[in-house]
């Protein structure tokens, strides 16, 4: 089974929800954790995972033999990306762009592009206690996630529970972390904002066909809370928990303390919340 754990804006407590959730979890069933938010992956903050391996990700990129090249410019029609431009003399990949498809190399009629790998980022995987552990990190000023986000997800052994930590938003990346998952859980905040950014997400999670909850971390009641709610109540999405500000938590949250290891009452809390996604996914079956 996959769990992902989402959010349509950055800063909601979405890693703060995926850790607690994976730590609870780990007390009964053998769990992996996967953080697939590869621009700024912070989950190992508070798993603290020992990393065993680390080895470069790449994505396959055209290299133009000039001398076999006849300019014809199919390579260039070809390419989706604007990716590589054919001149009277010369053909110019622009690297960053290029998706790594393999589109121009297949169409080449000289057969004058091989392909040669460019590193985007990092996979690392590792143990947090019981906890398997893997995740990417993207090169700085690396644009292309997706297929490093897809080099973590190929890491998910069937026979655990897999948490998914997925980058906030809604564009490519978080559709390759979510594509697969059993559920979702989004987790918000109770202001307009959060609602917009939630709307977005709730329609991602329908395209995708991911049946979901939603988490209100900072919750305090008033209209922000109640646009929540009555959009989820509409929309027919089940909210999981309501997290209130808490002073004890946000102190372990800014030293990279795992609350359900510190607070018995958060232990609770997330226990109940895995209880729960877990007996609603088994009486789905
Ligand atoms: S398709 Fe091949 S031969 Fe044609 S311009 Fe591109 S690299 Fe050159
Ligand atoms: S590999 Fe794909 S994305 Fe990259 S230049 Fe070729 S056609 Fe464009």
């Amino acid at each position: 089974m996959i769990i992902a754990v989402a959010s349509g804006k950055g800063g909601t407590g979405k890693t703060t929800v995926a850790t607690n959730l994976a730590l609870v979890l780990a007390r009964e069933r053998e769990i992996q954790f996967l953080d697939c938010d590869v621009e700024e992956p912070n989950a190992h903050l508070f798993l603290k995972p020992e990393l065993e391996s680390s080895e470069p990700v790449h994505i396959p990129v055209p290299q133009v033999d000039l001398e076999r090249c006849t300019y014809c410019g199919i390579c260039a029609e070809v390419c989706a990306f604007n990716a590589i431009m054919v001149g009277q003399e010369t053909v110019l990949v622009f690297e960053p762009l290029c998706h790594g498809c393999g589109g121009c190399a297949y169409f080449c009629p000289e057969k004058a592009i091989k392909e040669i790998d460019r590193p985007i980022g990092l996979l690392e995987k590792g143990a947090a206690g019981e906890i398997a552990f893997v995740h990417g990190k993207l090169n700085p000023g690396e644009a292309l996630s997706p297929p490093l986000i897809s080099a973590v997800k190929q890491a998910i052994d069937p026979a655990a529970l897999a948490i998914v930590d997925a980058s906030p938003g809604a564009s490519c990346p978080v559709v390759e972390a979510l594509r697969g998952s059993d559920y979702c859980i989004l987790v918000t905040e109770p202001t307009p904002f959060g609602l917009n950014d939630l709307a977005i997400a709730v329609e991602l999670l329908k395209k995708l066909h991911i049946p979901g909850g939603v988490i209100i971390n900072r919750s305090m009641g008033g209209e922000g809370e109640a646009g929540v709610e009555q959009y989820c109540r509409r929309e027919n999405i089940p909210i999981l928990l309501r997290m209130p500000w808490d002073r004890e938590l946000a102190a372990l949250y800014a030293r990279g303390e795992p609350a359900v290891e510190h607070l018995p009452a958060w232990r609770d809390i997330f226990t109940g919340l895995a209880g729960q996604i877990l007996s609603e996914r088994e009486e789905a079956r």
